[in-house]
């Protein structure tokens, strides 16, 4: 996604599709940033708008945007929220210019981090499943465009690292299996999350499997040839989450490696 925000000019303009806090950083980039999102806490926490950035309130099945407005459309881990996806890919294409491009990112649904994930959080929100070749088909019928580029996704499993800080979180309709797993201390949860990101790389390498993928990076343009894969970041930080290629981080002796966004030591540093 980062390349075409750098790409978009002045004057371009971006929908950040269900965004919460922010898909992505607007400070720096040239185009306008328009936010969009249907719960109004969903910006209470972000931080403050930089640059050129709206922030607007409204479903992603109904948009309050302008027809062939939009140049840029993005839905980073939204679509699997979507109850009525199909409704919303028509909006996309109505808001979108005829030269308009779409960035998707999704979770693959069979995969061990979305499946653990939907079992510890009773679904999580995750409405819709998806399959990669499924996903793209329908976009490419009800969008109009076609698959540009694709990556892998991988996972760290951060998400178990909120799970400690619940037992302090009042919420009376917190789920029952995620009350008890609360209660662990944190060290132990630390733990399962070191193990399951070695296990499923382990797996991954000696049956070639994909146990470690979250999902997928997608990139939607008008007209376009065949897809190009780019090449996977399997070194994803376990305390922030962000993926790296593996020339870009700092590496403290055989496989430790320092993750360049929140300066911390991660284990099992992956070339390739
Ligand atoms: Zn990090």
């Amino acid at each position: 996604m980062d390349d075409w925000l750098i790409e978009a000019r002045e004057g371009d303009r971006v929908l950040d599709i269900a965004s919460a806090t922010g898909s992505f950083p607007t400070a720096g980039l040239a185009c306008c940033v328009i936010a969009l999102d249907e719960d109004p806490d969903a910006f209470a926490d972000a931080p403050d708008a930089v640059g050129r950035c709206w922030r607007v309130i409204g479903r992603s099945e109904r948009m309050p945007v302008a027809s062939a407005s939009i140049d840029l459309a993005v839905c980073s881990h939204a679509l699997e929220h979507f109850q009525n996806l199909d409704a919303a890919l028509d909006e996309i294409r109505r808001v979108l210019k005829p030269e308009g491009r779409l960035f998707v990112s999704v979770p693959d649904g069979y995969q061990v981090c979305d499946t653990l994930y939907r079992w510890l959080f009773q679904d999580g929100g995750h409405v819709n499943r998806f399959r990669r070749e499924d996903l793209v088909r329908r976009i490419e019928a009800r969008v109009g465009l076609r698959l540009a580029a694709w990556q892998k996704l991988y996972s760290s499993f951060t998400y178990l690292r909120n799970i400690p800080g619940l037992r302090h979180w009042a919420a009376p309709d917190l789920q029952p299996r995620l009350k008890r797993f609360a209660r662990l201390p944190r060290a132990a949860v630390d733990g399962a999350q070191a193990v399951l990101y070695a296990a499923t790389r382990i797996a991954d390498r000696l049956f070639a499997t994909d146990s470690a993928v979250y999902g997928w990076a997608l990139w939607f343009a008008p007209g376009a040839g065949t897809p190009k894969e780019n090449p996977p970041w399997r070194n994803v930080c376990l305390h922030c989450g962000a993926g790296h290629p593996a020339e870009a981080v700092g590496r403290l002796s055989w496989r430790r490696w320092i993750c360049p966004a929140c300066h911390r030591c991660n284990p099992c540093w992956l070339r390739r």
